[in-house]
């Protein structure tokens, strides 16, 4: 077990990643963040590269709701980390906020006006993680004050979604939460050895 691929991470996975489908609007966001950041012409390069049937999927994104094949969405984002973002996988971690930020404050204001504080937030946790991936289960647990751990089984997802993308997203959470001195640590990981994905949280 290791970080075989700097992207995907370990790649004797593949297969399990490939069993994971994600909701549509993920898809949706892949064209929404290159057009704003990157241009139209970053869209238009990146559909060109990808098989026909995959491109289609940036360019006219499925609906919001419905499931897609996480292996589509996989390939549509190494060509946005080998493209525009220059190889740097890092950057997702901003792409995961920015998808976190816009979630937060519309898929989720009912969630987050109950839970105005990480201890809720990680109560709730589970259901926000079953809607964009499926099959697997979310479960959120306050260890001690200010420590929390997010675990995600029964999925295995990709190392640039686990390590950088989910991040990003949790660090929105704890920007809107107005959480102070948010600390992520991904330390239990598929891509290390382990069954599933889990993500320490300290705050102050
Ligand atoms: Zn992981």
């Amino acid at each position: 077990m290791a970080i075989t691929d700097k992207i995907f991470g370990d790649m004797a996975l593949l297969r399990e990643m490939h069993k994971t489908t994600v909701k549509g609007n993920l898809l949706a966001w892949r064209r929404r963040y290159v057009q704003t950041r990157f241009g139209q012409s970053a869209v238009d390069r990146i559909a060109a590269e990808l098989p026909a049937e995959v491109g289609a999927k940036l360019l006219n994104p499925p609906l919001a709701f419905s499931w897609q094949p996480i292996k589509d969405m996989m390939e549509i984002d190494r060509a946005i980390v080998l493209g525009p973002m220059r190889g740097d996988v890092s950057q997702m971690k901003q792409f995961g906020a920015e998808i976190g930020t816009a979630d937060l404050s519309t898929v989720y204001k009912l969630l987050l006006r109950a839970a105005v504080t990480m201890e809720k937030f990680v109560d709730k946790a589970p259901a926000t993680f079953d809607s964009y991936f499926q099959p697997g289960k979310g479960d959120g647990m306050l260890i001690a004050a200010g420590h929390a751990r997010i675990a995600f089984k029964g999925c295995t997802l990709p190392y640039y979604l686990c390590s950088f993308g989910l991040p990003g997203w949790l660090e929105a959470v704890g920007k809107l939460t107005g959480t102070k001195g948010l600390r992520i640590q991904h330390d239990i990981c598929c891509h290390r050895g382990h069954d599933h994905c889990a993500w320490d949280l300290f705050w102050l």
